[in-house]
């Protein structure tokens, strides 16, 4: 039985952070950089905060190479490999250090590392070209075609699930005066409320009444957004990305990372190996269509309106001038969704050692594209206006970025919203 708006408790903030990802609680924290005093709430629809995409990535702390240099990912991703690195030390947070090879695996390939090269140097990444027999030093089960590879020694691992506890513990024990966080709250209404100039968000208990609303839904972002009259020209393709992990630890025989050269205008980074803090081999992410936002598992949380409707969002960019990109995604990724073909896959470039391995959960892409063009949005997008802000597109390096993109988007708040206090 919901109670009626009359009968909920009643709760005013300046802000109202819908979402408890890496990128919301991020922007908790900036809220206290710029208004010291700023009383928060954040609402996250699960129990914990990153059971989402903030939780179920592969942990790497990108460098940042791939992205075009004017992007915000570019940026971001430098100063959040820097900010992502330094926090998990200052933590004693589960990181390791290993660095990441590039590895082509055709002459095609050969070719395109040349250029990731050159977007790496001209982005002011520290990195280099080094010669097979050298990386073979360090990483022996290194394999791939061409006579060099790309070094990347400031990458490094992280456990995603650890980093996001710790964040939300700092802020409860920093800001929880002014800051609080709901958690097992669904949202049954959301609106602007032109009589009271704020943002009326009700739950089954709450009715939060709110000066600036800011979306950080993730996956749910665009949805929230197109509430807001923001973001026509935008859909939103939900792309699964599967992971395998060994059973034992292989620390002995693996040291780094290594990454294939990634299918060019498809934004995704291609199934590399990653070594866990805790010396687990992670196989992954392929890039298969997920039937829903939320679709892990099956056909769990598919609707027949979301099945029918990502049917027709793949259709429409087959006939599209993405035709050959999504083509090629289909040939080279839906065999992966079997163990030994992205097994396979991966020892093209890193031939990881013959264990167990067992399907670890699944992440999902919000990956946005334009309806106008069919292109993907190759960067993060900010829509906002003075009451509400949404952060759309998150897709990797987000989780890389969050601290000083969260610190972007609060300077982006502030020159559209006052708070007077
Ligand atoms: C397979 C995969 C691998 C990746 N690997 C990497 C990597 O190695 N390195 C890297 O830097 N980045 C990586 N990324 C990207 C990174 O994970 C994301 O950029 C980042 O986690 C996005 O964070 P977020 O806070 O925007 O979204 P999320 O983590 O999805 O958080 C959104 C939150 O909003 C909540 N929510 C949704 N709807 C509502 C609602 N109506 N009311 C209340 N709460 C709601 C959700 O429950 C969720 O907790 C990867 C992503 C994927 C999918």
């Amino acid at each position: 039985m919901y109670k009626r708006y009359s009968q909920l408790k009643k709760l005013n903030s300046d802000f109202l952070i819908l979402g408890a990802g890496i990128i919301g609680l991020n922007v908790a924290k900036a809220i206290y950089r710029t208004y010291p005093k700023a009383i928060v709430r954040i609402i996250e629809k699960e129990h914990s905060p990153g059971l989402h995409a903030s939780g179920r990535n592969s942990g790497v702390i990108h460098a940042g190479i791939y992205y075009s240099t004017d992007s915000m990912k570019a940026k971001f991703c430098r100063e959040g490999n820097r900010a992502m690195t330094q926090y998990c030390k200052d933590n004693h947070l589960d990181f390791n250090n290993c660095g990441k090879f590039i590895v082509a695996s055709n002459e095609r390939e050969y070719q395109e590392l040349y250029s990731i090269y050159k977007q790496g140097i001209e982005n002011g990444i520290d990195i280099q070209l080094m010669s097979r027999t050298e990386a073979m030093k360090r990483e022996p089960l290194l394999r791939g075609y061409g006579e060099e590879v790309i070094w990347s020694p400031s990458t490094s691992v992280a456990n995603p699930r650890q980093v996001i506890k710790c964040l939300s513990n700092e802020i409860r024990e920093k800001y929880g005066k002014y800051c609080s966080q709901f958690y097992n709250t669904e949202i049954l209404k959301l609106e602007k409320s032109n009589q009271k100039d704020c943002i009326e968000v009700a739950s089954k208990d709450f009715l939060f009444e709110s000066k600036y609303l800011i979306n950080c839904t993730g996956q749910q972002a665009l949805g929230i957004s197109k509430k807001f009259l923001f973001s026509n020209f935008y859909n939103m393709l939900p792309v699964k990305g599967n992971y395998l992990i060994s059973d034992m630890n292989c620390s002995d025989y693996v040291k780094t990372l290594v990454y294939p050269v990634p299918m060019k205008d498809a934004h995704f980074l291609g199934v590399h190996s990653t070594i866990t803090p805790t010396g687990h081999i992670k196989v992954g992410p392929s890039a298969t269509p997920a039937f829903g936002i939320e679709n892990y598992n099956k056909l769990e949380k598919v609707k027949p309106n979301d099945l029918f409707g990502t049917i027709g969002k793949y259709a429409s960019l087959l006939f599209s001038s993405q035709a050959g990109m999504v083509t090629s995604l289909a040939f080279q990724e839906l065999p992966k969704l079997s163990k030994n073909k992205m097994l396979e896959s991966v020892r093209k470039i890193h031939d990881v050692p013959p264990c167990n391995y067992s399907w670890y959960p699944p992440g999902i892409r919000s990956q946005l594209y334009d309806v106008r063009t069919k292109k993907f949005l190759s960067d993060f997008r900010l829509e906002y206006d003075g009451f509400s802000m949404h952060v759309l597109n998150t897709v990797s390096p987000g989780w890389t970025c969050s601290s000083p993109f969260a610190d972007h988007i609060v300077s982006k708040i502030s020159k559209v919203f006052r708070l007077d206090n």
